[in-house]
């Protein structure tokens, strides 16, 4: 009948429930362990300037290889991290770790991802420049990736701890922007270093012109705010071609480069494709 059907499907939902709560919670004990044991590794994804496809700095991303499991993602574990506070530490660490790494990076910046919820300590602005105080990096080099939905938090000073960032020399980067709770009157509250366009504007930038609309939009008002725009996730010339046209700052995605362990960043640098050379050469008159 529909009502022992019914009851059927509840019972497998409740089954599936159970099993995603138990594997939160081993992930959960498993990563407390792996952040004591040296089982968390940064790599780097390049950041690329488009005026000359030089490398500018590269965004550290959380890599976990589990015992069991294999790679596991960081959009996995970061949401249980942020749930349970884990976050705290898990990007203190990161940002320790960051900061060393680019001290070999000769002039190189480094993003770092920072959640919410560790942004708004009372002690994490004194947090990031005592990392900077410990490691020598200087601080133009640091770049504080955070999304919209710090702003939204009037529980704190936000604009304050983003203005002693900022007069210190520390970069702040507005990520994943256009997905979150965009109001365009964010972007005047603060002064951000750069605007990072999400990845799902530049995946169908080809077929939508919306997305086009919208990265000439942030582009536009970026330039008036002196603002950089990043664009996320480029992944193929077309795409590169129309942001070149928008006049966009700097790309970062897999036409670069993916995100790479430390000890293969030197052969990176060395290996980074040059498209708008190969662009110029196809607008060319075939003679
Ligand atoms: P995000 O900060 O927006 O980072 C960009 C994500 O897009 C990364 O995924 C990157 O590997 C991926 N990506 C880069 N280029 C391309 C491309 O061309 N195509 C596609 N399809 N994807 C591309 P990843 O490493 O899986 O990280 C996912 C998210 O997890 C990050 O998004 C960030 O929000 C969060 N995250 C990663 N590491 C950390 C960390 O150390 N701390 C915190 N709080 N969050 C982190
Ligand atoms: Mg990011
Ligand atoms: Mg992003
Ligand atoms: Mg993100």
């Amino acid at each position: 009948s529909a009502k022992q059907a019914g009851k059927g499907r509840a019972e497998h939902y409740d089954v599936m429930l159970d099993e995603r709560l138990a594997r939160r919670r081993r992930l959960d004990r498993d990563m407390r362990q792996a952040l004591t044991d040296g089982g968390f590794e940064l790599h780097y994804q390049p950041q690329i300037r488009l005026s000359d496809e030089s490398v500018k700095g590269f965004e550290a991303l959380l890599r976990w290889h589990h015992d069991a499991e294999g790679w596991i993602s960081p959009a996995e574990i970061i949401p249980i991290a942020e749930a349970t506070g884990f976050i705290v530490e898990i990007g203190r660490w990161a940002l320790h770790k960051a900061c060393v790494d680019a001290l070999a990076w000769q002039g190189r910046r480094v993003a770092v991802n920072i959640s919410s919820n560790h942004f708004k300590l009372p002690d994490f602005v004194e947090n990031v420049f005592e990392v900077l105080d410990v490691t020598g990096l200087s601080p133009q080099l640091l770049e504080i990736e955070i999304t919209e939905s710090i702003l939204l938090d009037r529980s704190y000073d936000v604009l304050g701890n983003l203005a002693r960032l900022r007069v210190r020399g520390v970069r702040i980067a507005l990520d994943d922007f256009g997905t979150g709770y965009s109001s365009l009157s964010y972007l005047t509250s603060f002064s951000f270093d750069t605007i990072k366009i999400d990845q799902s504007f530049i995946r169908n930038l080809r077929d939508r012109p919306e997305s086009a609309a919208v990265v000439e939009a942030v582009t536009l008002m970026a330039r008036a705010l002196s603002m950089e725009v990043t664009a996320e996730g480029v992944e193929d010339v077309e795409q590169l071609n129309l942001l070149l046209s928008k006049r966009c700052d700097n790309v970062q995605g897999y036409l670069y480069g993916r995100a790479q362990p430390l000890c293969a960043l030197p052969q990176t640098l060395l290996q980074i494709p040059q498209y708008r050379q190969d662009a110029r050469w196809v607008e060319m008159p075939a003679v």
